[in-house]
């Protein structure tokens, strides 16, 4: 991976990144003393020690320069951000009408690990691939004679997308989670209940809990998210990963329900796809420019890092980037 920080003086960024370069390290101090009035998640029992006013950005443009500011090394477990991944690799694998058989495509204005609407709202599939139960059904339509094998597709399309091949996930995440997930468990049986979901309920939830515990860095989400951007082509190395069609749909979905239900309220003020997770990443991008990767473990009342979303709200606006 190219990883030209705005401390590289031998690629210095130009334009555009140049001018945000400038102005990041204050809008990110800024942004990060909106931590305070948020929580770090700790109904996963390992997360919460997560450094709560740690705050991170990485950007990255198609020629590989990318500007970073704040805590972008600090490691985390992508959680809700690798369902995007996921639902991509599934369409891959089935493409879109195995798929939207056994998931919708709209927003729920529940909570993200709801399962309120498996019972009341008939043929009891979930309504979106973002939300937890719909993330459990995706999961069980990766491709793979086992849990390990399929494990093991989803860790190597994510080693492909962030451009690094060591990318692996964090155990002790992934056992503290296995461990304490009444919530999603229920969400699993009764999914099988519904015949929505297929195989072994307890090889759904692992291949799950893992690609949630998948640990990255700031670099690593603007790298995928970069992918996103650019239509499914990596730009730097000019390998086709996704094809296009899956990419817009992903996009859409990151739009209408990828910051839970802040959703609208982001779309409006940052005016970009995005996909946050409760570890306190967000993943976002600008089409056709940019890969941005956010990292910060305090957490509003809706679940989205509390700075980090301060921080893409402020950069979005100052520099024009919202879509709309
Ligand atoms: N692994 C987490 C869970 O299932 C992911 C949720 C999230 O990031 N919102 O609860």
């Amino acid at each position: 991976m190219t990883d030209n920080h705005q401390t590289d003086r031998s690629h210095p960024p130009q334009g555009p990144l140049a001018a945000l370069a400038k102005e990041l390290p204050d809008w990110l101090e800024t942004s990060r003393i909106q931590a305070s009035s948020g929580r770090v998640a700790s109904y996963i029992p390992e997360l919460a020690g997560a450094p709560y006013n740690a705050l991170g950005i990485t950007v990255l443009d198609g020629q590989g320069v990318s500007v970073s500011a704040g805590d972008a090394e600090l490691r985390f477990t992508m959680q809700s951000i690798s369902k995007v991944f996921t639902l991509l690799l599934a369409l891959i694998d089935h493409g879109e009408d195995g798929v939207f058989t056994k998931v919708g495509m709209e927003p729920t204005g529940d909570d993200f690990n709801s399962m309120v609407k498996l019972e009341i709202v008939v043929p009891g599939i979930p309504f979106n691939p973002l939300i937890n139960a719909g993330a459990i059904s995706i999961s069980s339509l990766i491709k793979g004679a086992t849990p390990k094998e399929k494990s093991e597709r989803v860790l190597a399309f994510f080693r492909d997308l962030a451009g690094d091949s060591s990318l692996a996930y964090n155990e002790a995440v992934y056992r503290s989670e296995a461990a304490t997930a009444n919530r999603n468990r229920s969400i699993a049986y009764l999914l099988k209940a519904n015949r929505v979901l297929e195989g072994d309920v307890e090889d759904v939830l692992e291949v799950y809990f893992k690609h949630c515990a998948i640990e990255v860095t700031c670099g690593h989400i603007a790298r995928m998210a970069l992918v996103l951007a650019y239509d499914g082509t990596d730009p730097l190395t000019g390998r086709q990963l996704i094809p296009r069609r899956y990419v817009q749909i992903a996009k859409t979905f990151m739009i209408t329900c990828g910051m839970y239900n802040a959703s609208g309220e982001f779309a409006i003020r940052a005016g970009l796809p995005a996909k946050s997770g409760v570890s306190g990443g967000i993943l976002t991008l600008v089409p056709g420019r940019y890969g941005i990767g956010v990292v910060g473990p305090a957490l509003n009342d809706k679940g989205n890092s509390t700075a980090g979303v301060h921080l893409l709200e402020t950069i979005s606006q100052a520099m024009d980037w919202s879509i709309f």
